[in-house]
């Protein structure tokens, strides 16, 4: 009888993205780290939801979840890293020139002592 590659053994046991615990095809949770399986993977390891929680909420910190999300390949991995990175950086330099811009309009008027805007303009 020939081995399959596919054996019974394959088709009864899984193993956990997370913690590479054995747990069985059908269980929707690993059940030593707990963490969601398949579809069951949670939200934030998946594209758009790395994509929201980048935009709205944690910036170049969701690169933890890039870097742990069991969904994306290497090369994705290094795609967002990159977009990521270059996206802060544009920021950074963005918030920085309107902290200069900001600061040249703000200092004359802290100088002069109660200036009018007649003379910010010259
Ligand atoms: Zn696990």
């Amino acid at each position: 009888m020939v081995q399959s590659p596919y054996s019974m053994e394959d088709l009864t046991t899984a193993v956990c993205w997370a913690c590479g615990g054995k747990i069985s095809p059908e269980d929707n949770y690993c059940r030593f780290c707990a963490k969601g399986q398949g579809k069951y993977i949670p939200w934030y390891y998946k594209h758009w939801g790395i994509i929201a929680l980048t935009v709205m909420a944690m910036g170049p910190f969701s690169l933890i979840f890039v870097w742990k999300s069991p969904l994306l390949s290497r090369r994705a991995k290094w795609a967002y890293t990159a977009a990521i990175l270059a996206a802060t950086w544009y920021l950074v330099l963005t918030i920085y020139n309107w902290w200069l811009a900001f600061s040249a309009f703000l200092c004359p008027m802290m100088n002069s002592g109660g200036g009018t805007f007649g003379n910010l303009i010259q």
